[in-house]
């Protein structure tokens, strides 16, 4: 496809992001000029507070953008969706939209897209300026997910910064689950892929919108879509902690017979009683999170909800729309 003229798509999620989204677009059209005259930046606006939308709008005057806006704030995985959805370009570009995933890494991606490559995708390869707690929860998360999946594997650290073929971005299109977790749903549709080591930038302003708390959920959407290996884990518990009972019967019979019975054992039955009904509903809870997410389905309420699609004038010249 190099020869032929191309249309970039690219998809840039955003939340409360008014303090650098005017540079950050110039900059990101400015490095996707340099590959495509076609370029359509879909700006999601994911239910910001702040004054996002009113700077975008006024951008669409300037650059080549469609300006998506949702009517609430659905979640970046979401936010992604909504742009793939409206995503018809020869090649898809995925970035966030606070500077930190570099673009100087951009050119590099088209390059290896260009010889062959269906997706490129940027990896995380330092994450020292993250939290103890964030490394060694994605670390228990990858372990887990790494664990169960023999037919394909969700690569360790790899990010929504990621260059994709048109044909990836179909198969994205075609996935209906409610319960998206992305970088267990890149990985599932396969197609030639490389990765690409980058350090992420410093945020240019604003915050993160990941606390601890929506970083678990994602990670039990994560686990629950992509891994049965808790549930697994839960049946063989169970037959294991049988098997124990089943022996200690055995002891406690022949104890009897033996010695008689002296009515002991009030303490082993209180602490019995109280470990196996911990593990029990622990054991629920995991069932829980699997029924949670099919409930999640079979309702099949929309991803999210578009309130606002704005296109710039400089959008209707570009030939593919
Ligand atoms: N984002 C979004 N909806 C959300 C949270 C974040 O669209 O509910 C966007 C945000 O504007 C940014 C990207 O997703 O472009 C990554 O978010 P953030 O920088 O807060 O996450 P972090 O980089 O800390 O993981
Ligand atoms: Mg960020």
């Amino acid at each position: 496809m190099p020869n032929t003229p191309f249309k970039i798509s690219c998809i840039v999620p955003a939340h409360n992001e008014s303090s650098h989204i005017e540079a950050f677009i110039a900059a990101l059209t400015q490095t996707l000029s340099a590959e495509s005259p076609h370029v359509e930046i879909i700006v999601v606006n994911d239910g910001s507070t702040d004054n996002t939308e009113a700077i975008v709008q006024k951008l669409l005057h300037h650059y080549p953008i469609r300006y998506l806006s949702l009517s609430r704030n659905f979640g970046k995985e979401a936010a992604l969706s909504a742009g793939i959805a409206f995503a018809d370009g020869d090649v898809t570009l995925l970035i966030d939209a606070d500077f930190q995933h570099p673009l100087e890494l951009v050119p590099e991606m088209f390059a290896l897209w260009r010889s062959g490559f269906d997706m490129a995708y940027g990896v995380i390869n330092d994450r020292s300026d993250e939290s103890t707690l964030k490394r060694w929860g994605s670390n228990v998360l990858y372990k887990l997910l790494d664990a169960k999946n023999s037919k394909f594997s969700i690569p360790r650290n790899a990010g929504d910064f990621r260059l994709m073929d048109r044909k990836v971005v179909e198969a994205l299109q075609q996935l209906p689950e409610r319960n998206r977790f992305m970088k267990g749903l890149y990985a599932w549709v396969g197609y030639k892929s490389a990765a690409l080591p980058f350090r992420p930038a410093p945020r240019a302003g604003g915050e993160s919108s990941f606390n601890a708390k929506r970083l678990f959920g994602l990670a039990v959407t994560g686990i629950t879509s992509f891994s049965s290996l808790p549930l697994r884990v839960s049946g063989v518990a169970g037959i294991v902690i049988s098997l124990a009972a089943f022996i200690y019967a055995l002891y406690i019979a022949w104890q009897t017979l033996v010695f008689g019975n002296e009515v002991p054992g009030w303490a082993t039955l209180t602490v019995g009683m109280m470990f196996f009904s911990g593990v029990q509903l622990i054991l629920i809870g995991v069932l829980g999170e699997y029924v949670g997410q099919i409930y999640e389905e079979v309702k099949k309420r929309p991803l999210y909800l578009i309130d606002k699609n704005q296109a710039s004038p400089m959008l209707t010249n570009t030939p593919s729309q």
